[in-house]
């Protein structure tokens, strides 16, 4: 089968693999829609989870059911599904202890482009299928339902992790797909004033239309300084960082205010450490959280995410902003996640018409 690789640090290309085999409890999956992330982005270029060579990339999709393994009880050939990026070993110690994201080892959960092949292939694995594939609607179109696998569950887990109650003023850092989506959840929470930290004029077009109150650019000097400039400094509840770089934590302690949450999903990569500022994290005792998550996946993860835009609460279709028809378009979609012009939120390729 054909699929889309890291041939080696900073170099992608096609190439050819033996299908995958499968355990009892597998399934195999053939696309229907994917898209290329920002991780995808670090991995290749950035050496962000080290070296790999020859190992097919991508993580978000959705497609058809292929085969599945004997133990398989709820899909078949022929079935539409969503596959969460996030595709844990539901029976681990990790997943008993209710973070089933690092089941096998510290993000072992995410296991496509990371330690497996991804989904940028004619066909793909997924582990544990009866717990990690979700059905995929008739009624939602294969190329927003991809925004389900990593965007939005990331960014809705970025506003769980700031705990974000009814009134709570909160400074999204990063208006990417995972930092509106976070900010579409904060608005849902209930927040009060709502900062969003941006410059893409298409990512601060859906930021209002998601609920930002006020936009500021990163550009612009000190994201704290401003942030506490315009709180006349109090600062900020709580804080989702989506972007930035090792930097961002001790700009996020700076505007968080005592006994406020950081909530972080953003993937830092470019330096081995994190630097705390000892004054404004109160000497240790400010009550400051610093919080940081790989995104939950699984199957109830996918059907509460579809219950959400069932039920008119969860709004995904405004991140596409690219499409892409045919497996060949990759390498373009992919460079588009790099270069990030204005106009791009997310690109979606299709890979298959049906
Ligand atoms: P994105 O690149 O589209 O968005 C990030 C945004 O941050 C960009 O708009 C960029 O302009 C902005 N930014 C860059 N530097 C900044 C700075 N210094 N200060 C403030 N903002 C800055 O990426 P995305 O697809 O929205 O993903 C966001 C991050 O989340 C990425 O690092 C991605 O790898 C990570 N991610 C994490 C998980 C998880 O499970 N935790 C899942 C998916 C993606
Ligand atoms: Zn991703």
């Amino acid at each position: 089968m054909k699929g889309f690789a890291m041939l080696a640090p900073n170099e992608v290309g096609f190439l050819k693999k033996d299908a995958p085999v499968l355990a009892p409890g597998d399934a195999l999956v053939r696309p229907l829609a994917v898209s290329p992330c920002t991780s995808d982005i670090h991995t290749v270029y950035e050496g962000a989870i080290g070296e790999r060579h020859d190992m097919i990339l991508g993580h978000e999709a959705v497609g058809v059911v292929v085969e599945v393994g004997a133990a398989v009880r709820d899909f078949r050939p022929g079935d539409r599904v969503i596959v969460p990026a996030i595709t844990p070993d539901w029976g681990a110690e990790r997943s008993q202890a209710g973070f089933p994201m690092h089941s096998g080892g510290m993000l072992a959960g995410w296991k496509f482009s990371n330690f497996k092949d991804g989904v940028f292939a004619e066909q793909f694995h997924v582990n544990d299928a009866d717990a990690n594939l979700a059905r995929l609607p008739e009624w939602l179109k294969p190329e927003h339902a991809v925004m389900l696998c990593d965007m939005a569950t990331t960014g809705l887990h970025g506003a769980e992790m700031a705990e974000i109650g009814f009134g709570d003023s909160v400074v999204v850092i990063g208006i990417g797909a995972v930092g509106l989506m976070a900010l579409q959840g904060a608005a849902r929470r209930g927040a009060g004033h709502i900062y969003a930290v941006g410059t893409r004029p298409k990512s601060v077009e859906v930021a209002k239309h998601f609920g930002a109150n006020t936009i500021i650019s990163y550009k612009d000097g000190s994201i704290a300084e401003q942030i506490l400039k315009l709180t006349d400094n109090r600062g900020v509840d709580r804080v989702i960082i989506a972007g930035g770089t090792v930097d961002t934590i001790a700009e996020a302690v700076e505007m968080v205010k005592p006994g406020g949450i950081i909530s972080n999903v953003n993937y830092f990569s470019g330096s081995d450490t994190i630097t705390i500022p000892r004054p404004e994290w109160g000497a240790g005792m400010a009550h400051k959280q610093i919080r940081g998550g790989l995104t939950p996946g699984g199957r109830r993860r996918m059907e509460h995410l579809l219950d959400m835009i069932a039920a008119g609460r969860l709004e995904v279709a405004p991140l596409v902003t690219h499409v892409f028809h045919g497996m060949d378009h990759l390498p373009e979609a992919l460079e588009l996640m790099r270069n990030k012009p204005a106009d791009l939120i997310k690109p979606v390729v299709i890979i298959a018409e049906e």
